[in-house]
């Protein structure tokens, strides 16, 4: 089994996914190639092997410094046939499950979204993923005869690999294929964005039982005495009080910390299905009754904005 892995980095740093998958493709076994693209790929490319990358391929190209699909697609896809891997993983974040579909559509080849588990029966990968709301957990496999199996994994399922071997390959790739139809001129980080909701541990999300935008404010800082993330419910971003950025849920993002405290929300299935697997799921709400407390593993019963004051002043004393 070659099993080919797909880093990916943000304002010049690896993501914690790209460590992720190397621990993802270790457990599936047999030979790793990791691939890091960039406009300098090489200290890149150096810490994926120092942390078990395995056969690390660097490629370095100024329009790689700016994630573009289109050139990225290119870019991998001539690897992919000069390497022939059987599995590809990439991360279930929002640019990886964009690249990686663009790459298993471009070649005609068969991918699972968002894999919570993977593992070899006889000579066949199995993929397993959330289905129906995360309320059924699907085992998918393909056709040997199909090529390459494209698999994006969800973040935090996987413990990053740390150390290991690995060796760097400096690739170079045909000058058309860094070629695009449009420029990605620049990336920014939201305003107020601290720790990005797919990489955090920590997650305090907000639905329209705080009431007011301003009430965000109780929210910002337990996440900040926490180290965590902000997130949102549909309700408060279609309210203009929070960004689409911090969408949790079906038609904003999945999520998988090691602790998820959802403030004022019900526990629609919507908003479930972007959190559910999260570790621990702590919930508040004035309403004993909520949705939300038959998935949480602690419930606190009150007024919002009573209790996320004295959470953050406890948690700032014993963190402090
Ligand atoms: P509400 O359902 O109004 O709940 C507010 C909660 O706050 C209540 O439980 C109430 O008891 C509690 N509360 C009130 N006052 C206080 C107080 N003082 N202190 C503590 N608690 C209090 N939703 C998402 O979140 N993410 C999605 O991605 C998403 N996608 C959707 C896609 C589709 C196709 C559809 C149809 C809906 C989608 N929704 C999504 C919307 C979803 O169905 C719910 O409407 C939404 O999640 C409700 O948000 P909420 O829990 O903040 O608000």
């Amino acid at each position: 089994m070659k099993v080919f892995t797909i880093a990916m980095h943000k304002d010049g740093k690896l993501t914690s996914a790209s460590f992720e998958l190397i621990s993802t493709a270790k457990s599936i076994g047999g030979e790793l190639i990791t691939a890091v693209l960039s406009d300098n790929a090489e200290p890149l490319a150096n810490e994926l092997a120092s942390r078990g990358g395995g056969k690390v391929l660097a490629v370095s190209h100024e329009s790689l410094k700016l994630f573009n699909d289109e050139i990225y697609a290119k870019v991998l896809s001539r690897l992919l046939t000069k390497w022939s891997p059987d599995v590809v993983l990439g991360p279930a974040s929002v640019y990886g499950k964009s690249l990686v579909a663009r790459l298993a559509a471009k070649n005609g080849y068969a991918m699972a979204s968002d894999a919570t588990g993977l593992r070899i029966d006889g000579d066949q990968l199995v993929v397993t993923r959330p289905t129906y709301g995360g309320s059924v957990l699907s085992d998918v496999v393909v056709n040997d005869s199909c090529g390459p199996y494209f698999v994006t994994v969800r973040g935090k399922v996987f413990s990053e690999s740390k150390d290991g071997a690995g060796e760097v390959v400096n690739e170079t790739v045909e000058a058309d294929a860094f070629e695009s139809k449009m420029t990605v001129k620049e990336s920014r980080v939201e305003s107020g964005g601290t720790v990005s909701l797919n990489e955090a541990d920590v997650i305090v999300s907000a639905g329209r039982g705080i009431k007011n935008q301003d009430n965000l404010q109780f929210i910002a800082d337990l996440a900040k005495a926490l180290g965590g993330a902000q997130g949102a419910s549909r309700a408060i971003v279609d309210a203009e009080w929070a960004p689409y950025s911090q969408q949790v849920g079906q038609t904003g993002k999945t999520v998988n910390p090691k602790l998820y405290i959802a403030v004022g929300i019900s526990g629609a299935i919507q908003h479930l299905v972007g959190m559910i697997s999260s570790g621990t799921i702590v919930a508040v709400n004035k309403d004993k009754d909520a949705p939300i407390f038959n998935i949480a593993n602690y419930g606190i019963v009150g007024d919002a904005m009573e209790i996320v004051p004295a959470l953050t002043n406890k948690f700032k004393a014993e963190l402090s």
